[in-house]
């Protein structure tokens, strides 16, 4: 008697019931028995129905909100989960909002250049020398700096990170320019680039002329990608990077060995740089299995003529381990974290750390 159900429209419904029935409610969406009434007869069916949940707590909530709660975790069920139901909690729906918001600013921010690209060093741990460095993008929103894991998904999943890729790549081959004139010694940097701008034809050819613009020695930069298992990416990436190599531009698979690789990958791709995750090194005690695992890894890439940089050492201990594996070149906080700029810079100066 004190339940609501609502037609908002279509095959869309709202339910406003008591928790202690949700199961109930549940259970009885996920096949609703219908019996239709054909002129050929009467024919039996069970209907099942995507849900969305949202639990209220607060009795001071607007009916707006009462609304587009569920309605979010709807869209999470259909869209993201491929779940019949999902339970949304008020942590996600920031995210969600964080995410809106995100989508809705992204294209002023660029304009605005609030982007900006922080450099991490690689070091090569045999001469602790500054040998290279990846650009990694920030943004400076309202005088915080948010980091790339907050608005990097949703501008994947809206397929708006290309922009921004373009922009990074810009960025970083006007600021070589600019230390090439003021006489730094360069090193060459490597940017991302996301699976998702594969959906661009001319993608290597842009990044080819966005290089050749500015006039760098493309020697001096190289593109990270990610692998995928994805059918038609794969495809798509393979010409990519075979594009890019004819032109002269090298590429990483960043992130090798992190969810899904194959070794395939090291016999399909012209690829220059082998980045092993850090999934690799992320653990308290290496066993002797992961020791053999990542030292065949590399002595095949090596064979193969491919550069390999270990990523996320951050302890001594994690150093030891790859060199001992066979890899010496480094990029972890254990040398540095992405800088900004100006403290680039300085180690472009100063190539070398004073640590082992
Ligand atoms: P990634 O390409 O794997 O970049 C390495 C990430 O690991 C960076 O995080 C870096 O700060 C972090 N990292 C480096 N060394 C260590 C370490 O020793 N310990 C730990 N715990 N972390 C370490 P960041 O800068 O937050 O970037 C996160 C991800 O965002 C990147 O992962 C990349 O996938 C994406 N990203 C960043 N900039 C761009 C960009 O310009 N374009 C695209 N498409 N993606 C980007
Ligand atoms: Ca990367
Ligand atoms: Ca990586």
């Amino acid at each position: 008697e004190d339940e609501l159900i609502g037609h908002l429209g279509g095959d869309n419904f709202m339910a406003l019931i008591h928790r202690e029935r949700q199961e109930l409610m549940t259970e009885f969406l996920a096949g609703v028995p219908l019996e239709l009434d054909l002129k050929t007869g009467r024919r039996k069916f069970t209907l099942a129905a995507t849900v969305g949940i949202w639990e209220i707590d607060d009795d001071n909530i607007e009916s707006g909100e009462i609304i587009s709660r569920p309605s979010m975790a709807l869209n999470q069920a259909k869209n993201v989960r491929h779940k019949n139901v999902v339970i949304i909690s008020d942590d996600q729906i920031a995210r969600i909002r964080q995410q809106k918001s995100v989508l809705a600013e992204y294209k002023e921010a660029l304009e605005k250049e609030e982007f900006k690209v922080f450099y991490q060093p690689k070091v090569d741990s045999r001469t602790s020398c500054l040998v290279g460095a990846e650009g990694l993008v920030r943004w400076m929103r309202d005088g915080k700096t948010v980091s790339p894991g907050i608005f990097i998904p949703p501008l994947e999943e809206s397929g708006e990170i290309l922009l921004l890729d373009y922009y990074v790549l810009k960025h970083v081959c006007m600021d070589m320019k600019r230390w090439e004139r003021e006489g730094f010694q360069l090193v060459k940097v490597s940017v991302n680039f996301s699976r998702k701008d594969l959906r661009d034809s001319g993608l290597a050819e842009n990044i080819n002329r966005i290089i050749e613009e500015t006039g760098i020695d493309k020697k001096m930069i190289e593109i990270e990608v990610t692998e995928t298992t994805d059918e038609e990416e794969h495809g798509a990436l393979t010409a990519f990077i075979n594009k890019l190599y004819d032109y002269g531009i090298m590429t990483a698979i960043d992130d090798f060995g992190a969810g899904y690789s194959s070794l395939s990958t090291l016999r399909e791709f012209r690829v220059k740089t082998l980045k092993i995750d850090r999934s690799f090194i992320n653990t308290d005690n290496f066993s002797w299995k992961d020791e053999i695992i990542l030292k065949d890894i590399i002595h095949m890439a090596q064979e193969l003529g491919m550069d390999i940089i270990t990523e996320g050492v951050e302890r001594q201990d994690q150093l030891f381990f790859v060199n001992k594996a066979g890899c010496f070149i480094i990029q972890g906080y254990y040398y540095d974290k992405p800088l900004p700029i100006e403290d680039f810079e300085k180690r472009l100066c100063k190539k070398k750390y004073d640590k082992l």
